[in-house]
C-alpha cells in the first residue's frame, strides 16, 4: 500500500501499529451483521417493487424468490466492462494532484483528481454507444436487476479483499479486532494500490458516475418505450446531472469530508458506492420509465426552486468550510471569518453557514433529496426511498460527527456548540 505522505512526524509515519478503538458505531458487530444482511436484501426489494410490482410496496412472500434478478452473462459483462473503463479513465486521463488536509493521523496523502474529465469522456462515450445503437436504454433497463445482484456479489468479494489488504497498511489504523465489525467498517483508512486510491475511486467514479449514467439510461429507455421523455424525468435528470457535475467541478472539496479523512474503507462504504448509490439513488428515474405523473407549472417551479435553493445551501456551506480550512483568511459573506482556535490546533468556523447551524450542508442536501423525489408524484412510496433513508442517515451522521468532535476537541467543542446551537436546521433543530 502506498505510503506517500507529507506533513507528519517521521516517527509516526514509520510506526506500524493498530489502535484498538473502544467506540463502535451502527450498533457494533450485531448492527454490522444486520446491515450486511439487510442492505442487499432491501436493494433487491426496491428493484422488485419498481420493476415487478408497479412501483408499489408489497409484502414479501415465498413467490418473490422467482423474481430475484440473478446475474446474467450480459449483466456481468456490463459491470466488468464499466469497471475496467472507469479504472482506465482514472489511470490514463491526466489530473491535478491534491494533498487534501491532514487526515486523522496527521498524514496528508496525494489524490489524483480527474473526475470532471472522466465524466465528460464517460458521457461522450455513452452518447456515442447510444447513437451507434450499440447500447440502448432498454438494454440497461433489462439488465438493471442482474447488474444489481452482480454488484452486490462484487461488493462482498471486494470487501473481503479490503479487509485483508487493510492489514498491510503501515499507518496508524483504527480497528476493533472484531472480524465482522472490521469487515463492515474496514481495516484501513485509505487502502491504495500504489497511488490508486480505492476509496476515492469507488466513491466518485463508480458511485456517482454509475448513478448518473443509470438515471440518463432510464430517460433513454422511457424515450424508446413512449417516443418522448416526460417532464418529471427531465427534472430528475437535470437535478441529478447537475449534482454529479457539480461534485466533479468542486472535486477537491471532497478531500475535506468525513468519509475521506475519518471513515475506514470496508463493506459499508464500498457497498454504498457500488450498489446503494448507483441503484437506489436512481430509483426515481427507474420508476418514471413506467409512470408519467402530470405536474402543474407551479409544481414544476416549486420543485425546481427547492432543488436549486438546496443546492445553493449545500454547495456554499461546503465551500465555506473548504475555503476556510485551506485559506483561513478568505472572506465569508464579505467579512473576515470568525472562528474558535482549538487546543488541538485546528480552527472551528463560526461564521457564514457554520455560524447558523453545525451542519447546514446536510440541510441543503436534504432539500435536494426531496426535490428529486417529488417529480414522481404522490402515489407510491418507493420513489421516495432516497429521501426516506437519507433524512435519518444525515441526522445520525451529524450525531456521530458530534460525538467524534466532542471527543477530539473536548471543551473547545462545548464552546463551539454553545455558540452555534442548532444542529442542522437553523432556528429549528
Ligand atoms: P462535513 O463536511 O460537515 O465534515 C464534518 C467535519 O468537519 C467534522 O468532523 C470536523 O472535522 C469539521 N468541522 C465541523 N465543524 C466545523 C467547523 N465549524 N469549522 C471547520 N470544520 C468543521 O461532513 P460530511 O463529510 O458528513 O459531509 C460533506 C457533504 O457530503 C455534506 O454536504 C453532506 O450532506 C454530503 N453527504 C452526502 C451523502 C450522500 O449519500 N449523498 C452522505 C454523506 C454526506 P475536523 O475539525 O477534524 O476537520
Amino acid at each position: 500500500m502506498s505510503d506517500v505522505a507529507v506533513g507528519v512526524a517521521p516517527s509516526e509515519r514509520s510506526k506500524a501499529r493498530e489502535k484498538k478503538e473502544e467506540e463502535t458505531h451502527f450498533g457494533g458487530p450485531a448492527g454490522a451483521v444486520l446491515f450486511i444482511t439487510l442492505l442487499p436484501l432491501l436493494s433487491i426489494y426496491l428493484w422488485m417493487s419498481i420493476h415487478k410490482h408497479g412501483g408499489a410496496l408489497f409484502l414479501p412472500s415465498a413467490s418473490i424468490l422467482s423474481e430475484i434478478p440473478w446475474p446474467t452473462a450480459r449483466g456481468v459483462f456490463f459491470v466488468a466492462a464499466w469497471l475496467a473503463f472507469q479504472v482506465a479513465l482514472q489511470v490514463f486521463l491526466p489530473g491535478k494532484i491534491d494533498h487534501g488536509i491532514p487526515q486523522r493521523d496527521g498524514l496528508r496523502v496525494p489524490y489524483k483528481l480527474n473526475g470532471l474529465a472522466s465524466l465528460v469522456v464517460t458521457l461522450a462515450v455513452a452518447i456515442g454507444l447510444y447513437a451507434g445503437g450499440i447500447v440502448t436504454g432498454t438494454a440497461v433497463l433489462d439488465e438493471l436487476g442482474p447488474m444489481l445482484t452482480t454488484s452486490i456479489l462484487f461488493s462482498f468479494g471486494f470487501s473481503a479483499f479490503l479487509y485483508f489488504y487493510g492489514f498491510s497498511s503501515t499507518r496508524v489504523e483504527h480497528r476493533t479486532g472484531n472480524l465482522i465489525y472490521d469487515f463492515f467498517m474496514g481495516t484501513a483508512l485509505n487502502p491504495r494500490v500504489r497511488d490508486f486510491d480505492l476509496k476515492l475511486f469507488f466513491e466518485s467514479k463508480i458511485g456517482l458516475t454509475t448513478w448518473i449514467v443509470i438515471t440518463l439510461a432510464m430517460a433513454a429507455a422511457q424515450f424508446e418505450r413512449d417516443g418522448s421523455v416526460s417532464v418529471p424525468m427531465i427534472l430528475v435528470c437535470i437535478f441529478q446531472l447537475w449534482y454529479v457535475a457539480d461534485f466533479y467541478f468542486f472535486e477537491p472539496a471532497m478531500l475535506t469530508t468525513w468519509d475521506i479523512n475519518y471513515e475506514n474503507y470496508g463493506f459499508m462504504l464500498l457497498f454504498g458506492f457500488v450498489v446503494w448509490m448507483p441503484f437506489n439513488f436512481s430509483l426515481q428515474a427507474q420508476y418514471l420509465v413506467y409512470h408519467r405523473p402530470e405536474l402543474s407549472i407551479p409544481a414544476i417551479a416549486g420543485i425546481a426552486v427547492l432543488n436549486f435553493a438546496g443546492y445553493y445551501i449545500f454547495r456554499t456551506s461546503n465551500l465555506q468550510k473548504h475555503s476556510f480550512r485551506t485559506n483561513p483568511d478568505a472572506r465569508i459573506w464579505g467579512k473576515p471569518p470568525t472562528f474558535i482556535q482549538t487546543k488541538r490546533g485546528t480552527k472551528l468556523l463560526t461564521s457564514g453557514w457554520w455560524g447558523l447551524a453545525r451542519h447546514t450542508n446536510y440541510l441543503g442536501d436534504l432539500m435536494m433529496a426531496l426535490a428529486w423525489c417529488l417529480p414522481a408524484g404522490l402515489s407510491h412510496v418507493p420513489p421516495y426511498f432516497y429521501f426516506i433513508y437519507f433524512a435519518p442517515l444525515l441526522i445520525d451522521r451529524e450525531r456521530r460527527d458530534h460525538r467524534v468532535c466532542a471527543k477530539k476537541y473536548g471543551d473547545d467543542w462545548d464552546t463551539y456548540c454553545k455558540k452555534v446551537k442548532y444542529r442542522i436546521v437553523p432556528f429549528v433543530y
